[in-house]
């Protein structure tokens, strides 16, 4: 049987006759004013924008599951951990950081990794990249950091004066940027990379014991890379390449699999590590901190359709669930406040009621109205606590344990001097876990990079950042001195 046709209609639901020809007086104009139906479908059009993210705006997204499959329960409390076996719905959106929405997936870049798990106590937003480490450990750099990422202000072109100004007066940034140069800074899909929570976190028992943590979500893919002209070629090709690889592979029932790990450190250990457990630019050896296995995601459905879902999907650090908890991280304090708010001028203060971001528990609170309330905005109960009237409790079972502290508040510039220490964990990664073809891309890579640097203080800039490669590696600074034929003395 035919099926019985719609009626096309307004926004307002209003049947009209006719989608393509204007109201006009005469068969050829003029247009009239009272074209309604001509207005609204031109305006919204206009609208049809949202801002985009200033950071990680290219980026996809897919929904599916967690599954644990490790006990951590003498860890935390968190009720999406309690029984092996037990599953939670997810949201994972990929991305690169420093390019616009229409930019190439190949590009050299850290990936964002941001997954939300929808948990019967609310939603926990693991919003992590593809590197354990970070450029900066401070967050009143981010601006300034992503400046020098984006676009130069006079030419509007990417530019390396600017990119390795930044990170040769930034020697904190020396980790990432090996990672960054070697060719995990161009995966070969989204598949084939693992995630990192990067920041310490804590994790909070039912004795309320707390315990330092990190997140490793490790790909059951394999990793794989593009080199750095592989990756160029890619560009030209196919910039939506990884979008293209992740729709197609869940498309075809191919789901993608990684595997969630954590690390844990007592706080009687993180005063005796050997570096600050809080320090973003660092990570903890994995022989001293093993992986302790929790579960394992698998992405299976694409969003039908992406602006609902992936566009207006936002992730925020702050988001952790009872049983896991913040940490002294600076970067992750500064990002507490930084992400719900890029949310808010995005999206609108309610951006948690569109659909992707609300939680699957019922959400109980006196917040009331502001623009695209769309939910019954608490109907005609009251807008005010304590009230005799309704029956919200303020449950005191999800009270953390205080965080113990032992320093008083300044602006602190001198560190102690294991935070200082930029050079010993990128050294080991180049000498110790990359391979020699690894080695040999990473030199040719950056070569490749610091070419680019024309401005009046190139020698100042090459000479500074060789120092720090120097500093890491002795034979890192004379290879890619050799590749830029700079004549560095060290
Ligand atoms: P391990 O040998 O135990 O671990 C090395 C880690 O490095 C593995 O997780 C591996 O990931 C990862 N790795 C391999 N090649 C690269 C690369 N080109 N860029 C970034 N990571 C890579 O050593 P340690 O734990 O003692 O760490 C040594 C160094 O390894 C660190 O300084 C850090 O640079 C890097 N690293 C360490 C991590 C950690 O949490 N300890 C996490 C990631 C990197 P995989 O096994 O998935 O291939």
């Amino acid at each position: 049987m035919e099926e019985k046709k719609k009626k096309l209609t307004t926004a307002s639901g209003i049947p009209y006759s006719k989608n393509e020809d204007s109201m006009t007086v005469g068969a050829r104009g003029p247009v009239l004013l009272q074209d309604f139906v001509l207005h609204e479908k031109m305006a919204h059009f206009n609208r049809e924008r949202i801002p985009e993210r200033v950071v990680h705006a290219k980026g996809t997204g897919a929904f599916g599951t967690f599954r644990v499959t490790g006990n951590i329960t003498k860890y935390t409390r968190a009720k999406l951990f309690n029984k092996i076996g037990k599953e939670c719905p997810v949201f994972v959106r990929f991305s690169t950081v420093g390019g616009e929405k229409g930019s190439a997936d190949t590009e050299r870049d850290p990936r964002g990794f941001a997954i939300k798990f929808y948990t019967e106590d609310g939603n926990w937003d693991l919003v992590g990249n593809n590197t354990p480490v970070f450029f900066i450990k401070d967050p009143k750099k981010f601006g300034d950091f992503i400046h020098t990422q984006k676009r130069c202000p006079k030419t509007n072109l990417k530019d390396p004066d600017m990119f390795w100004d930044f990170f040769s007066l930034n020697p904190e940034s020396m980790h990432q940027v090996m990672i960054l140069f070697s060719d995990r800074g161009t995966p070969h899909s989204y598949r084939n990379m693992n995630g990192y929570g990067s920041h310490t976190f804590s994790m909070i028992n039912k004795n309320d014991e707390r315990i330092w943590v990190k997140f490793h979500v490790k790909t059951e893919q394999g990793i794989k890379n593009f080199t750095g002209p592989e990756a160029d070629k890619m560009r030209g090709k196919d910039p939506d390449w990884a979008q293209r690889d992740l729709v197609n592979s869940i498309e075809k029932g191919d789901f993608p699999k990684w595997t969630l790990k954590i690390q844990v450190m007592t706080q009687e250990q993180a005063k005796k590590f050997k570096w600050n457990p809080f320090d973003l630019t660092k990570i903890w050896p994995h022989k001293e901190y093993p992986l302790i296995e929790v579960g394992e995601l698998e992405l299976n459905k694409i969003p039908e359709n992406y602006f609902r879902d992936v566009e207006q999907s936002a992730f925020a650090p702050a988001h952790v669930v009872d049983g896991i908890g913040y940490s002294f991280d600076k970067m992750l304090q500064g990002r507490l406040l930084s992400y719900p708010d890029a949310h808010r001028y995005r999206l609108g203060a309610n951006y948690e009621q569109i659909p992707v971001n609300r939680p699957l528990n019922k959400v109980a609170n006196y917040q009331r109205d502001g623009q695209m309330r769309v939910d019954d905005n608490g109907g005609n109960k009251p807008n005010y606590f304590p009230n005799s009237f309704d029956n919200i409790e303020a449950d005191k079972s999800y009270k953390e344990p205080p965080m113990q502290l032992d320093s008083d508040i300044a602006d602190w510039y001198d560190r102690n001097e294991n935070d200082d220490d930029h050079f010993t964990q990128p050294g080991n990664l180049f000498r110790n876990v990359m391979n020699e073809n690894e080695r040999k891309n990473t030199i040719n890579n950056i070569v490749s990079h610091m070419k680019g640097i024309t401005c009046d203080k190139r020698e100042e800039i090459i000479e500074r950042q060789l120092g720090h490669f120097y500093k890491a590696d002795r034979e890192l600074a004379i290879k890619v001195a050799e590749g830029l034929k700079f004549d560095f003395k060290p």
